[in-house]
């Protein structure tokens, strides 16, 4: 394959955009090589700028659950454009969204909407904190909850990726009231919530974690989780900006059978137009401003096109039901026979996988936490990357990203990506 025009391209974006890039993952940084630039993408495929196709496992970093450019989502986002692009004003689509998603997930009165998965994050603590009147939160290492200043302590996704998951800039003010707990041991959790009585806000975390890579949760540790933040009278955060309407309809708090007090969303409920929203029932949510006195606002917030592209999605999905079992067995299906070939080929590899999210550990037999996904072989990952790239097939530029699998990814794109790996393993040997 060629990357002529990506190259050239790149060469150009340096210049004027930091690193060339909008978005840090972006940048091939930890594979190495030069950023791939897209010009479209259709179903399970994009085509770059040279015209190379390749089966997308990133699909955006997971909104294109449905695949790309589906048909009826064009077609509803092409007819709201001819309305109007923003008016700044309430319009009847931000209660209809509102309304299926608060009827479709359990233990939610009412939602409000962002524009990104951080802003939801940032302000479903900021309402935490005003409804318990406690200052401190929990979070994950390894976790990522976006790019706001009380999240970046021990980050995943690009800040792990990078070796800064401590980014400078953050005071130490903020930081000392994030308090750092390890995924998948709740006796660690235990131990913060003891040395800081009555003093927790919030625990937030990703019901699955896919900053790390993707890393379930052990069986029991999100009831004990949801029991310690009931006996501390803190407050429990699902960040669902990746698992909402993925995991399952209701998200992962459907798939576990556990309601969290706030769920943040991003990613799915913007069918690819940037969206965030954060929920909670009503006695939390009658905080936030103009009813309370937490204060949080936006001037694109419920922006009628995301709006309708995000109601349209989520309509799609709850009428095919049926499409979270498809794509998670689909997924389930690519794990299990990805891990034969390379334990075929004496090759020791851990592949994690939950729902439509799955990730490739080499060099590890178990990867639970953050600590473990460090410990990956994170260079053979790197030879993997590049050699399916190479050869048609997109998978996330790091070791520490999760692949979304997309309703648009059937057996002959599970076969190719099959038959690409079993070449990579003579390519190696
Ligand atoms: N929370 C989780 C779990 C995420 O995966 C992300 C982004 O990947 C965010 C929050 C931040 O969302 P955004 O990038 O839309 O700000």
């Amino acid at each position: 394959m060629l990357y002529q025009r990506s190259s050239a391209l790149f060469r150009e974006a340096q210049k004027y955009i930091p690193g060339g890039v909008n978005s840090p993952v972006r940048a091939f940084k930890s594979v190495g090589g030069v950023p791939i630039f897209m010009k479209s993408a259709k179903g399970a495929y994009l085509l770059d700028v040279d015209n190379n196709k390749y089966i997308d496992y990133i699909n955006s970093w997971g909104p294109m659950i449905l695949g790309h450019t589906h048909p009826i989502v064009l077609n509803a986002v092409t007819e709201q454009l001819k309305n109007g692009f923003s008016f700044g004003t309430p319009t009847e689509l931000e209660t209809e969204i509102a309304k299926l998603i608060i009827e479709s997930v359990s233990g939610i009165d009412k939602i409000r909407m962002v524009n990104s998965g951080t802003e939801a994050c940032m302000s479903a603590i900021r309402l935490a904190r005003g409804f318990t009147a406690k200052n401190k939160i929990i979070k994950f290492e390894g976790c990522y909850h976006g790019h706001s200043d009380a999240f970046l302590i021990k980050a995943g996704s690009g800040a792990a990726t990078f070796g800064n998951p401590n980014s400078p800039g953050v005071t130490q003010g903020t930081a000392q009231d994030t308090l750092l707990a390890v995924y998948n041991d709740i006796e660690s959790v235990k131990a913060v919530f003891e040395n800081n009585k009555g003093e927790i806000a919030a625990v937030i975390i990703e019901p699955i974690a896919g900053n790390m890579g993707c890393i379930p949760p052990k069986k029991g540790f999100l009831e004990n989780l949801r029991k310690l933040c009931d006996e501390n009278k803190s407050l429990l955060i699902f960040d669902e900006v990746m698992t909402g309407f993925r995991a399952k309809l209701g998200g992962a708090q459907e798939f576990f059978n556990i309601t969290a007090d706030i769920i943040t969303y991003g990613k799915v409920i913007g069918g690819g137009m940037p969206v965030g929203a954060f929920a909670a029932r009503k006695e939390i949510m009658s905080f936030l401003s103009p009813e309370g006195p937490v204060y949080q606002a936006g001037t694109l917030s419920g922006n009628p096109i995301a709006m309708r592209a995000g109601l349209t999605t989520l309509s799609l999905l709850k009428n095919d039901l049926q499409i979270f079992d498809r794509i998670n067995t689909t997924t389930q299906l690519l794990a299990t026979e990805l891990k034969n070939i390379f334990k075929e080929a004496g090759i020791k590899v851990c592949i994690n996988q939950c729902s439509s999210m799955m990730t490739v550990f080499f060099g590890r037999l178990e990867v639970n936490n953050f600590e473990e996904a460090s410990m990956a072989d994170h260079n053979m990952f790197n030879k993997y990357f590049h050699y399916l790239l190479k050869n048609g097939i997109y998978l996330p530029p790091s070791g520490y990203e999760t692949w979304f699998i997309s309703d648009c990814i059937k057996q002959a794109e599970i076969d190719k990506t099959l038959e690409i790996s079993r070449k990579f393993i003579s390519y190696l040997y």
